[in-house]
């Protein structure tokens, strides 16, 4: 027996991940010990640009997403790559240790990268605190509720008669009656079993 679906149980939360040069949505972030500069790991999709950036800093920040965050900071940093866009442009941000931190968020953690491990499909970086703050004092978004009201956050909308796919894991959204047979999600590389249809609205 291998169900994996449990790992859906597996609290995680809601991120932006952002170094010099760019950013990413992250859900997967752990504080892994305690003390006055705790260690923070996050993990990083190899094939997303903003791991290849973390490879060239020595530093990162995590900016905590609350229930309520403006929808177009996950869109613009989830659904879009750095090579291609400037995250930052419509999004309000301020600098910490020249690194962007998201206005619209609870807070801010900056760590200094200490170690990263290769796994599989994606980096563990690691990373010491060494600034942080708290701006409000909300509820955090987890990873669950954003699954569970990703539709109505994003307005994801088909047109009539028309259908949608949206992939389960990073919510790229391909319009089309079927998906191709060999269909990867052009932006996290998973396989279209992993997409759900949309209903029209
Ligand atoms: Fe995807």
């Amino acid at each position: 027996m291998k169900n994996i679906n449990i790992t859906r149980k597996i609290t995680q939360g809601m991120y932006v991940l952002t170094t010099k040069g760019g950013g990413c949505i992250v859900d997967a972030v752990s504080q892994i010990s305690s003390g006055n500069s705790p260690l923070i790991s996050v993990s990083v999709m190899k094939n997303n640009n903003t791991n290849k950036l973390l490879r060239e800093n020595d530093k990162f920040a995590l900016s905590v997403l609350s229930k309520e965050v403006n929808p177009e900071i996950i869109k613009t940093f989830g659904f879009n790559s750095s090579r291609d866009i400037n995250k930052f442009e419509k999004i309000e941000t301020t600098q910490i240790e020249e690194i962007e931190i998201i206005k619209n968020s609870l807070g801010y953690m900056v760590c200094e990268i200490v170690d990263s491990v290769e796994n599989d499909t994606h980096t563990l970086f690691i990373g010491r605190i060494i600034e942080a703050d708290v701006f409000e004092e909300k509820e955090a978004m987890s990873y669950q509720y954003y699954q569970e009201h990703k539709e109505e956050l994003l307005k994801v909308t088909t047109e009539k008669g028309k259908t949608a796919w949206i992939c389960s894991i990073c919510g790229y959204i391909y319009y089309g009656e079927e998906l191709p047979e060999d269909f990867k999600c052009p932006l996290c590389g998973v396989g279209r079993e992993l997409f759900e249809k949309l209903k029209e609205k």
